[in-house]
């Protein structure tokens, strides 16, 4: 179909003047700056620990608390289940005591 880079991957762009680049290369022969940097954010964040769901066990909805502010700019939606939990935690603990 297309004979251009028969045995290579995907083409490469150049982030500075977009110009497509051999996906070996590592300086754009247009501009000589150079190609999209690989993403690796996934690389970077670790995985959010099951442990945090132990913390309202422990610490109430203050734990609770704690769990959701650690947790929430990495995985938003188990920080809310984390808070959940506290607040479920709790109830059940006043209706035990009270
Ligand atoms: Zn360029």
């Amino acid at each position: 179909m297309n004979e251009e880079n028969p045995t290579k991957g995907p083409p490469k762009y150049c982030f500075n003047c977009g110009a497509q680049i051999d996906a070996n290369t590592e300086i754009c022969p247009k501009c000589g700056i150079g190609k999209i940097p690989t993403p690796q954010k996934e690389m970077l964040i670790a995985p959010v620990s099951d442990a945090w769901y132990l913390a309202p066990l422990f610490f109430g909805i203050l734990g609770g608390l704690i769990g959701y502010v650690a947790v929430k700019d990495r995985d938003p939606k188990k920080a809310a289940n984390i808070l959940f939990v506290s607040i479920i935690l709790t109830i059940i603990a006043w209706l035990i005591f009270l």
